[in-house]
């Protein structure tokens, strides 16, 4: 499998920066469920859609019961499709009638379901009832980037485990760097959502602006957007649009 291959099997995602792959997937990649894809995450006009299960809501059990399953799936994942959708159409109307009043909300409300539906989505791919085995590729990279498919695991479960709360083990890909990384993601939002890779950023963190802004953030937005380098912007989308 070449990089180019790698990246098109790749599922993207991130806090900015990270990809997401499943680790259920054939050699062939028949069985990949590529995020960038419409299809399982959207519909046709682009509304998030529940994915149903490949499998019965039984089929993993005595490991997930089935009461876990249906709730899981059909309540707490049907909501944040709900409200992903929810989210969207505010932010649209916030868009067509230049009232961003509320968009501090709205955001935190896109990147919470948008997450949420992302993860999830993944979450049912990465089980099966069957007996599998990683690829040539995934050993590959787990072997190189972790040492062994055990150390993996043990790292994998640890660092799983000490999530603080609520949240998620992630293992991730990254287009930047071609290596796998394991994540902690507290909670799951935290004004992201784990799907998106960053074309353009204004970086609003005070070193970036205050010797020059000081407390007047909007200020330096309004001057940075003057030099925005929309070649370079271009450029990202044409990558990633290239990897579809
Ligand atoms: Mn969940």
């Amino acid at each position: 499998m070449n990089k180019r291959t790698f990246f098109k099997s790749a599922a993207m995602a991130g806090a900015g920066l990270f990809t997401i792959r499943s680790l259920a997937y054939g050699e062939n990649g028949s069985s990949i469920i590529s995020p960038l894809m419409p299809g399982p995450l959207t519909n046709s006009k682009g509304e998030y859609i529940l994915p149903p299960l490949d499998y019965p809501y039984n089929a993993l059990e005595p490991h997930i019961d089935e009461q876990t399953m249906r709730l899981h799936h059909d309540k707490h994942h049907a909501g944040y499709v709900k409200g992903l959708n929810k989210a969207t159409q505010a932010v649209k109307t916030a868009i067509e009638q230049n009232d961003y009043a509320l968009i501090k909300y709205w955001e935190r409300e896109l990147a919470f379901h948008g997450s949420g539906h992302v993860l999830h989505s993944v979450y049912w791919k990465n089980m099966t009832p069957k007996t599998t085995r990683p690829s040539d590729t995934l050993k590959k990279y787990i072997n190189r980037d972790f040492g062994s498919l055990n150390n993996f695991i043990s790292y994998f479960s640890a660092a799983s485990k000490k999530v603080e709360g609520s949240g998620w083990g992630i293992l991730a890909y990254q287009t930047g760097t071609d290596k796998l990384v394991v994540l902690q993601a507290e909670k799951h939002q935290n004004l992201s959502q784990w799907i998106s890779v960053p074309i353009l950023v204004c970086d609003v963190w005070e070193h970036a602006y205050y010797l020059k802004y000081q407390n007047k953030r909007a200020d330096y937005i309004r001057n940075f957007m003057d030099v925005v380098n929309w070649d370079d912007v271009g450029n990202r989308l044409d990558h990633l649009l290239s990897l579809k």
